[in-house]
């Protein structure tokens, strides 16, 4: 089988991280896996939900929207329908999830980071592009406090990234572009951080239903992927990261 951009079936697709992409967001990067392309900013306010007041620690949460022509046919703006669908609810708790997993919401005190990923042009895996581009807006806004005053305990403990994989024409494959993820038997999206553990695993059989091996296998191929993946938040935020896991003041 051939797959789009003549990938390997345990290579994923070109990922291009641009930080800083917008002027006023705390933190902002836009992030480009092969076509897909979504812009995730930070964003710090300096209070919490309710349910959390006087406990002393903060919350971050995510908000995930897809321009109408991020699509190949015009997807209309859920503004438009007075409502939020399951597919956007689904995936924005999944991106708040991953990036608290690896916040300390005590350390950062009572204020809220909240995270917002719009795709701009979308050809699969959205939402794990997502969360791997989040990661760095909310490490730059997280950057932007310390500097301000410097945290008695830096609050992100660990990189985390996303990445699909799944099963297509029988064969198992890393990072599925639309074409590959409309046809697939099997999708699988993995979150995982820079200490080799996982924060979730969404696996459907979408067309038959899959074995404990190909589960296996399919987070094998994701593993690499997120090995990759984090290697490139590295690099992109260079000295930036060095407070990352960082325990002591
Ligand atoms: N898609 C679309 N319109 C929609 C939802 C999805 O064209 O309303 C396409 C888009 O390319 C997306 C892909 O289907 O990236 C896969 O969608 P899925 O719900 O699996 O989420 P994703 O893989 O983007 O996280």
């Amino acid at each position: 089988m051939e797959r789009c951009d003549n990938r390997k079936f345990d290579e994923k697709r070109n990922v291009k991280i641009t930080r800083n992409c917008l002027l006023y967001a705390d933190g902002s990067a836009l992030v480009e896996t092969g076509n897909t392309k979504v812009i995730c900013t930070a964003s710090v306010e300096e209070r919490v939900p309710l349910f959390l007041k006087g406990l002393g620690q903060g919350w971050v949460t995510s908000e995930y929207g897809m321009l109408p022509r991020s699509t190949q046919t015009r997807k209309p703006r859920e503004s438009a329908r007075g409502k939020v669908d399951g597919r956007t609810m689904e995936i924005q708790r999944l991106i708040g999830r991953a990036l608290r997993s690896v916040v300390d919401l005590r350390g950062l005190g009572e204020r809220s980071i909240i995270i917002d990923c719009d795709v701009i042009q979308a050809d699969g895996g959205t939402r794990t592009a997502s969360i791997t581009g989040a990661f760095i807006a909310l490490t730059d806004a997280v950057n932007k406090l310390n500097e301000v005053q410097p945290f008695a305990v830096y609050p992100i403990t660990n990189y985390v990234a996303a990445i699909s994989a799944g099963i297509v024409n029988g064969e198992k494959i890393l990072d599925l572009c639309y074409k590959e993820d409309s046809n697939a038997q099997v999708d699988m999206n993995i979150v995982m951080t820079d200490s080799g553990e996982f924060v979730e695993i969404q696996g459907t059989g979408e067309q038959k239903p899959f074995t404990r091996a190909d589960m296996d296998e399919l987070l094998r191929l994701g593993e690499k992927g997120i090995r990759e993946l984090i290697e490139l938040q590295k690099e992109t935020l260079g000295e930036s990261g060095k407070n990352i896991g960082r325990r002591e003041s």
